[in-house]
């Protein structure tokens, strides 16, 4: 049955498993809030069993690297600055683990957000390895004698760093009360909910009960609270800010955009590729376009393709995955292997092939032109882009090159050098 917030009172998780509960009471907690819209919520998650639970919800998710989902949730609810909107982080022992230094630091600044840790004293989904929250005696794969020391009071470290709120207790029966409780807290707030993993704590600890391995280890259900203002906002610390403003882009121009544009950007790294797709993005939103850019790279500096996604839009863009391009602006042999399964899927449309590649197969019409002369190789991107706006006319040129104007690009690339180059092409 679809709820308010989540799609499905199905949860996917094993048979038994306490984050079945919590993700239950969810619900119910949530919809005790006053008037919090769905999409009012954010749900961050990461790495683990519990983090698959984001696809069930109807509100925002973001699901990140392993342990690193307060660290994104603290950047998130700092960057809205907006006390209306719940921030939640669902995260395992594992990830509570590895990003623990994450969750202090949001507990000492006393970040708004709610972090329910679903503590089952293991590493459910790799097999059942120990995390730094094992107790004291839990049984694990590669602890078959027990843990010898203690685990994290991960509820003292918490409090003790700061938190507003930090409140251990048993994944059983209906905690809804207890999360709504944790969602109304100003700031920080935590919820150790201490579970059992059915597919491997139950059977290297067969018989026992929750509180009796807990108990045994000292970490008993605690509530501590401390009285601390929430901290909504980075913008002033000490008077100065944090942040370097985000810089509205005002709708000045008008446009010809007829529905929406899917297209990619392909070259080498270091060669400019995504700072030619952030200004074709900035040009199309001072027309009062929406634009999503998604920008992908290898871990190395300077080597191999880099690669933008642009979508660019007259209506509200909700879902920013593209399955099929309209257009293809392509500098590089890199960048052409990174793009080639989208452009081999193209049906309209245009390929902007520079003069140096062979042209793949595919369906759709391929311009060739040398982009990688006019500036050189590191602004041929710049020089596609360009030339895409000018072919197309979806917006001004004035339009793009209000954006040039506006960027670091163009000290080095002013206006008349571009038109030049683009006079140049063929
Ligand atoms: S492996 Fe354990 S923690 Fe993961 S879903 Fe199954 S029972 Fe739950």
């Amino acid at each position: 049955m679809s709820g308010v917030y989540l799609s499905t009172e199905n949860q996917p998780f094993c048979k038994g498993c306490g984050h079945t509960l919590v993700g239950r009471a969810i619900e119910k907690a949530l919809g005790n809030l006053e008037n919090l819209d769905p999409l009012d919520l954010v749900v961050v998650t990461d790495i683990g069993c519990i983090g698959i639970i984001d696809k069930q919800f109807k509100s925002h998710t973001v699901h990140g690297l392993h342990g690193r989902s307060v660290a994104l949730a603290t950047g998130i609810s700092m960057g809205l600055s907006d006390p209306s909107k719940k921030i939640i982080v669902f995260i395992g022992d594992g990830g509570a683990t590895i990003g623990l230094h994450h969750i202090l630091e949001a507990a000492h600044l006393n970040i708004n957000m709610t972090v329910l840790v679903h503590n089952n004293m293991l590493y459910g989904m790799t097999g059942g390895q120990p995390s730094g929250l094992t107790p004291q005696g839990f049984k694990t794969l590669t602890m078959p004698d027990g843990r010898m020391d203690h685990g994290t009071d991960l509820c003292q470290l918490v409090h003790s760093a700061g938190a507003a709120y930090a409140r251990r207790l048993y994944a059983m029966g209906d905690i809804s009360e207890v999360l709504e409780e944790a969602f109304k807290v100003d700031g920080f707030s935590l919820v150790e909910a201490v579970e059992f993993c059915p597919s491997h704590g139950i059977k290297f600890n067969p018989g026992k009960k929750l509180y009796e391995l807990t108990e045994k280890a000292g970490l008993l259900p605690i509530l501590l609270e401390n009285n601390k203002a929430p901290h909504i906002s980075a913008e002033k610390v000490d008077g100065e800010s944090l942040f370097t403003p985000v810089k509205e882009v005002k709708a000045e121009f008008s446009h010809n955009l007829d529905g929406r544009i899917s297209l990619i950007l392909a070259g080498s790294a270091g060669e400019g590729v995504q700072s030619a797709a952030e200004l074709l993005a900035v040009a199309a939103m001072s027309c009062g376009l929406s634009v999503t850019k998604k920008g992908s790279y290898p871990v190395t500096v300077g080597v191999g393709f880099s690669l933008a996604e642009l979508i660019i839009s007259t209506d509200k863009i909700d879902y920013t995955g593209i399955s099929k391009i309209n257009a293809a602006l392509v500098t590089s042999v890199d960048g052409l292997k990174k793009g080639l399964s989208k452009i081999e899927n193209m049906t309209d449309g245009t390929l902007y092939l520079d003069s140096s590649l062979e042209a793949p197969e595919t369906a759709t019409k391929v311009e060739i032109n040398n982009y990688r002369k006019p500036m050189g190789p590191r602004s041929a991107s710049l020089l596609q882009a360009a030339n895409f706006v000018k072919e197309t006319g979806f917006i001004p040129m004035e339009a793009f090159y209000k954006a040039l104007a506006a960027s670091r690009i163009s000290k080095a690339i002013p206006r008349e050098k571009l038109e030049k180059a683009l006079k140049e092409l063929n």
